[in-house]
């Protein structure tokens, strides 16, 4: 299939949102925790395949994440993407020690600056920072928006089986607000505790273990009043949602019923009031790997509108079908310029 042209010709821009890439010093980290003793049982399905296995999806997948120019280009100009915005392949430094993760992000960080410097009409960056080292995450998070210009900050869902709510990690909330970006969550395989019968099932990775856990990861964020704490901070999180616009209505009386009667310490009563009233307020949604007009129409009608923006999940998921079939919805012209191109605009702060 030809794919559609880019340069605005359909009427808006295509600004791909949550597209992935990854340097060889992290790649050289992972793989010595895939030689290590006892691997993360998640950490060992996704990278242990898209590392090390032969088939033609893992080859051609991994050969791209490592490219940040030519080859990255052409996929896009192929499938008529105008800008991508790029962050660090999940589980970025997550599943690296402190140290180990804090100098792979910092180089990370300064080799996808570099890119969009070379690239500044087709490529903007997100910062990754390494959550296990908080306070130098925070430094990293304002180094990376003021001197690099990245427009957001990304995590790969749980740290080790840890999550944003807990306390030690306000450093970085605090900053990512302060710096006025928005935090990406994208998702992670589950943690140990987690994925025992999706792994069994063949079930870990982004057919469904990504969006259960990452899913989880935003709900805690909202119950455990994380959002009440750090009220402007705007979280994006992909695959539509990761499922939760369309648990919305049962989210919200079960969060009620249990504030009601008390039944859980870590379940207070919120300033918004509803699990909804956040996910309307301080979420915004991308349709990565969800290239389906229903589901599309469904946030947009729950979420608003100005909540929901196009992405690909490149090297992931790119068929230049799920970009003709993304024009062709049935959608005013205003709209799919919205959903397209001027929410990520504003967002992420886009000159054009
Ligand atoms: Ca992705």
């Amino acid at each position: 299939m030809t794919g559609p042209k880019k340069g605005g010709e359909a009427g808006y821009l295509r600004i791909a949102t949550e597209e992935a890439f990854a340097t060889v010093e992290m790649l050289q980290s992972f793989d010595r925790v895939l030689d290590g003793g006892d691997p993360d049982p998640g950490f060992l399905s996704l990278m242990g395949f898209y590392m090390r296995h032969k088939s033609e999806r893992a080859t051609w997948v991994f050969e791209r994440l490592k490219d940040l120019g030519a080859l990255r280009i052409a996929d896009m100009d192929a499938r008529g993407i105008d800008i991508q915005v790029i962050g660090l392949t999940s589980p970025g430094p997550n599943i690296l020690d402190a140290d180990t993760a804090t100098g792979v992000t910092r180089d990370a960080n300064d080799q996808l600056a570099e890119a969009c410097r070379k690239h500044p009409d087709r490529f903007v960056g997100m910062a990754a920072f390494a959550a296990q080292a908080p306070q130098e995450a925070a430094k990293e998070i304002e180094r990376a928006v003021s001197s690099l210009d990245m427009r957001a900050a990304i995590i790969n869902s749980h740290i080790q089986g840890e999550y944003l709510d807990a306390p030690k990690f306000y450093p970085v909330l605090e900053a990512i607000e302060a710096m006025n970006v928005p935090l990406y969550l994208h998702p992670n395989t589950p943690p140990r505790a987690m994925i025992g019968p999706m792994l069994e099932a063949g079930l870990d990775g982004a057919i469904f273990g990504f969006g259960v856990e990452t899913g989880m990861h935003a709900l805690r964020l909202i119950t455990s009043g994380v959002l009440d704490r750090f009220p402007k901070l705007q979280v994006i999180i992909g695959h539509m949602g990761e499922a939760l616009p369309y648990w919305m209505y049962r989210l919200d009386f079960m969060h009620q019923a249990a504030v009601k009667s008390a039944r859980y310490d870590t379940m207070k009563p919120l300033k918004k009031g509803t699990v909804s009233n956040y996910l309307c307020e301080n979420f915004f949604i991308t349709n990565s790997g969800m290239a389906w007009e229903p589901a599309v129409k469904f946030a947009q009608d729950v979420i608003g509108k100005e909540r929901v923006l196009y992405a690909m999940d490149y090297p992931y998921q790119c068929p230049v079908e799920e970009v003709v079939a993304m024009d062709a919805m049935e959608m005013d012209i205003k709209t799919k310029k919205m959903f397209f191109q001027e929410n990520a605009q504003r967002l992420f702060k886009i000159r054009l």
